[in-house]
């Protein structure tokens, strides 16, 4: 192998590697968990906001029947007297029926209530059951998810390793004059950074060589490096 094919090696697992980067950096995996995520975040604060609508519905029943406890205990409250010993006249005995009378019609009101409290209650139970459920599948679209990912990064890194390897092996074969003048022209020519020599000019740039230059490289050894005078890319030979 010529330094020109240890170079062209090292550019070749360059690119890969920066393929195999750029594919971890814009993984679809990663956007289906971030999605997942997102999904499962959105249940949750809806759930959130639902069981607290739930406490206070729970409040509201344990008022109402706690109103309609007190009722029921002064109307048990009031009948003792009425069929008690204390009565002093029939005028007390009828005010106190007077009383009772009056606070029937008030515990069917509270009672009523209660009853209207319950029927708001279940709708909310069954939204908070379905956003439970939905919860549930989140929590498993995130694990599968996960797993999808960390499979996929685990493959990628992987390969990184591989190509990154393949480079070491490759760049150990080049002088660190070659490498450095390589690693320096790599962040402005990427892939291209080394480039063949087509047999009229540099295969890297738009611009014609020289005649003198063209042939000045036509005549280097093959196997060399040189650089384009146009473009500055390293053209072999
Ligand atoms: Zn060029």
């Amino acid at each position: 192998m010529s330094v020109v094919d240890d170079l062209l090696a090292v550019q070749h697992e360059d690119t890969t590697a920066d393929q195999i980067r750029h594919r971890l950096a814009n993984l679809p995996e990663r956007a289906t968990l971030e999605a997942a995520l997102a999904e499962r975040e959105t249940t949750e604060s809806g759930r959130d906001a639902l069981r607290l609508e739930r406490l206070e519905l729970d409040r509201r029943q344990k008022r109402a029947e706690a109103d309609v406890e007190a009722v029921l205990a002064r109307i048990r409250e009031l009948n003792e007297r009425l069929y008690g010993s204390g009565i002093s006249s029939p005028k007390e005995a009828r005010e106190i029926q007077e009383e009772i009378d009056r606070l029937k019609p008030r515990q069917d009101d509270l009672e009523e209530r209660v009853l209207e409290v319950f029927e708001e209650i279940d709708p909310v139970d069954a939204r908070l059951g379905a956003l439970d459920a939905r919860a549930e599948a989140g929590d498993e679209a995130i694990a599968e998810a996960q797993t999808v990912l960390n499979a996929t990064e685990a493959g990628l890194a992987e390969d990184l390793t591989g190509v990154l390897e393949r480079r070491d092996a490759a760049a150990a074969g080049v002088s660190v004059d070659v490498r450095d003048r390589y690693d320096r022209l790599r962040g402005m020519f990427g892939s291209s950074t080394v480039v063949g020599f087509d047999g009229s000019g540099c295969r890297g740039c738009p611009s014609a060589m020289p005649a003198v230059e063209v042939d000045r490289v036509k005549h280097l050894e093959a196997g060399t490096l040189t650089d384009c005078t146009e473009c500055g890319r390293l053209v072999a030979r």
